[in-house]
């Protein structure tokens, strides 16, 4: 692209989505197919903690007008919370991002055989096996639990699985120590790409512990926010907008599409980026002759 066109306002991004290489419901092919459905022009394939879905999805990009970026959602421990930090336009073959991701999806089976300990407690046996059905051998999250508690009819639906029993504080749930923000904000810049604080509203925050998070990620060499994320309203937005404007951080969209199933983050429907933001994608098109 020249630097004259750009940037161009008509390409539509989202920068934030899972495939079955996760907690996603669509193969990477199928999500790519489904992005180039949806309109979109630059697609990240963003799964937790695992990057396995990246070569696929990018053969499946090369059949179709669409550019794919390698990305990842990492968990992260910040002061004793769970936050999301996305990686953008990574080397998924990076040594300390993959044995980093590797010791947290070891974390994830430890804490999945617990979590099906307190299931079986509270009358719901085999949680494990089942869960592990639906991850298939990837890597395993609430909601491959979430799936199965569903489909053996515990419960309605996924999110009356997490309001029951998976939630953060709820029964079933159990608490990790994910790697810490210095760590997984170096891993993603030794992988050569650029950290972002994901859906920042759906942390519920207070302002002043908003801003610490803020100020700690800059610290450790974070530079982006998820200003548009599929799951939260205008004001929201505008407001994320204001922080991502008050820090000097770049600004992010990601839709965080799961499937057909989790409708609350449709794909190719996120309103642009606010005015006066500036966009995360300039730090590697910039690069681009
Ligand atoms: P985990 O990474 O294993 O702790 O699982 C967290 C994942 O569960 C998130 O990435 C979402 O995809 C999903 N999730 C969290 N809360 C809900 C909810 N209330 N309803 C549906 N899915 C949820
Ligand atoms: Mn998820
Ligand atoms: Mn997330
Ligand atoms: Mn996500």
């Amino acid at each position: 692209m020249s630097a004259k066109n750009y940037p161009n306002p008509d390409k539509k991004y989202d920068l934030h989505s899972h495939s079955t290489a996760s907690d996603g419901e669509l193969t990477p092919t199928e999500l790519v197919e489904y992005a180039l459905e949806c309109g979109i022009d630059v697609l990240a394939l963003t799964d937790h903690d695992d990057t396995s879905g990246f070569q696929e999805a990018a053969r499946a990009a090369q059949k179709g007008d669409i550019e794919l970026i390698a990305g990842v959602e990492i968990s992260t421990t910040w002061n004793k919370r769970l936050v999301h930090i996305v990686g953008l336009n990574i080397d998924p073959s990076a040594p300390a991002l993959q044995a980093g991701l590797e010791n947290l999806r070891g974390q994830r089976m430890e804490r999945g055989a617990r979590m099906a300990e307190r299931l079986e407690k509270r009358g719901i046996p085999d949680a494990l096996a089942g869960a592990r059905q639906f991850s298939n051998g990837n890597i395993l999250s609430r909601t491959h639990f979430a799936r199965y508690l569903v489909e053996a009819g515990y419960v309605k639906n996924v999110n009356d699985a997490f309001k029951r029993h998976l939630g953060d504080g709820k029964p079933a749930y159990v608490a990790s120590d994910w790697a810490e923000l210095d760590e997984v904000v170096g891993w993603i810049n030794a992988a050569g790409g650029v950290a972002v604080i994901a859906h920042p509203a759906r942390y519920k925050l207070s302002a002043t512990k908003l801003r610490l998070l803020i100020e700690d990620f800059k610290a450790c060499g974070g530079v982006g926010l998820e200003v548009v994320s599929g799951s939260q309203d205008k004001k929201d937005t505008r407001n994320m907008a204001e922080y991502a404007r008050r820090y000097e951080l770049h600004a992010s969209v990601g839709s965080d599409y799961h499937g057909p199933a989790q409708s609350w983050s449709g794909m190719g429907k996120q309103p642009p980026l606010p005015e006066g933001c500036i966009p995360i994608w300039q730090l590697w098109e910039n690069h681009q002759s």
